[in-house]
Parts: structure tokens; C-alpha cells; sequence
């Protein structure tokens, strides 16, 4: 799975301790959720490409690196995937951020499409799709489907769960998509939640 990154910073292991605890209240949990975004931020663009910039420090002239490439997309996946973009504005803030509005029927757990915005120019930057739980994969499968056929190409996925049959979905339909999480679960239950997960991460951030 060398596909997967699992991000085992301490800080980030027990920012997930407090997110999975059922004692944390929507208040504290949408703080540590922003909190461990801006961690995750930092490992997905770990190898962002460099480019020498020529400056003047207050003693020398010098060349030194400043990113090189258009700014990245950040494209969460509605509505649980926007408890991670202000996190990783915070390190990228000239990120554009797009919106793909998908949910899971709650019967068939497929993605049903209901919003879609991105910026034109897909195709020359990076993509980080985020969604706190990749559990059964089919609403990253779609929205990575549907990023591609608008010109992404360049995509990676983060989430703070994963299940291994969400990985496996997702791997399967788009195996050139990265994933960073931090941590890999046992298993889905029977109406697709992550075991043992943190709940409806939805629900947890906005108190619904
Ligand atoms: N979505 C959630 O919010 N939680 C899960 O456990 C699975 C999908």
C-alpha cells in the first residue's frame, strides 16, 4: 500500500484521540478538526516543487526556493470536507478551493451529485480532494471521476480515516491518487460508519 501515507505525527494521533472521543462537544471538536487539518496540509505538500527566487536579505544578495507551481486546489467534498479547508488555508492561503457536492444515499451508499465548482484551470495545478472519513470510497471514486473529467490531473486525497475497503475502492478506479490519513481503521459496519471511527463527522462538526 505504498500509495497510502498514514500520518503518524504525535501531534496528529492525539489530535484523532480527542476528534474519536464521544466526550468531545461540536466546539472543541471543530478546533482540533482545523487543527489537524493544517498538520495533514503539511505532510500532503511535503514535495511541492522549489524554484530559486533572486532576493536581497538585509546583507547579501541571494537565490532561495519559494514554491514554484500555481497555487493548489484545495477541493473539499461537501459538507463534512469543509471542516478541513480552513486548516489548510492557514499554510496555503492562496489556495482556490473548489466545491463538489456529493452525498451517500443512505440505502445504496452510492455518491449522488447535487454541486460542482471548481476553478478553469484544473489541469496545471495540484488537487487535494479532503473528506474526514474515506469509509466505503464511492463518493471520493465520483468526485475524483468527476475532477478528472474537468481537467485535473495531478489529484491526492486526504482524510483523517480510512477504512480498507474505502482504500481499495479507491485505488482500484483511480490508482494514480495518493492518500494521506491519519490513521487506517478496522472496518465498516453495516450502514457504511467507520469502525471504530469517530461517527458522522458531519453530524460532530455542525452539531446536527
Ligand atoms: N462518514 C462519516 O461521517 N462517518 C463514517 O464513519 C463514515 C462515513
Amino acid at each position: 500500500m505504498n500509495y497510502v501515507t498514514v500520518v503518524g505525527h504525535p501531534l496528529v494521533q492525539h489530535k484523532l484521540t480527542l476528534l474519536r472521543s464521544k466526550a468531545t462537544a461540536v466546539t472543541a471538536f471543530r478546533v482540533i478538526l482545523r487543527e489537524i487539518a493544517t498538520l495533514l496540509c503539511y505532510e500532503v505538500t511535503r514535495d511541492l516543487p522549489l524554484v530559486p527566487l533572486e532576493i536581497e536579505t538585509p546583507l547579501v544578495p541571494m537565490s532561495s526556493p519559494v514554491l514554484g507551481a500555481e497555487a493548489p486546489v484545495i477541493a473539499p467534498i461537501l459538507r463534512a470536507g469543509l471542516g478541513l479547508v480552513d486548516g489548510m488555508l492557514e499554510l496555503i492561503p492562496n489556495a482556490a478551493v473548489a466545491h463538489i457536492g456529493l452525498y451517500r444515499d443512505p440505502a445504496s451508499l452510492e455518491a449522488i451529485e447535487y454541486y460542482f465548482k471548481t476553478p478553469p484551470d484544473l489541469a496545471q495545478r495540484l488537487v487535494i480532494v479532503v473528506d474526514p472519513m474515506l469509509a466505503s470510497g464511492n463518493t471520493a471514486v465520483a468526485a475524483i471521476e468527476r475532477l478528472r473529467a474537468a481537467g485535473a490531473v495531478d489529484i491526492r486525497f486526504v482524510c483523517l480515516l480510512a477504512a480498507p475497503e474505502g482504500m481499495a475502492n479507491l485505488h482500484r478506479h483511480h490508482p494514480g491518487v495518493r492518500v494521506w490519513t491519519a490513521a487506517i481503521d478496522e472496518r465498516l459496519d453495516d450502514h457504511g460508519y467507520i469502525v471504530p471511527g469517530l461517527g458522522d463527522a458531519g453530524d460532530r462538526m455542525y452539531g446536527t
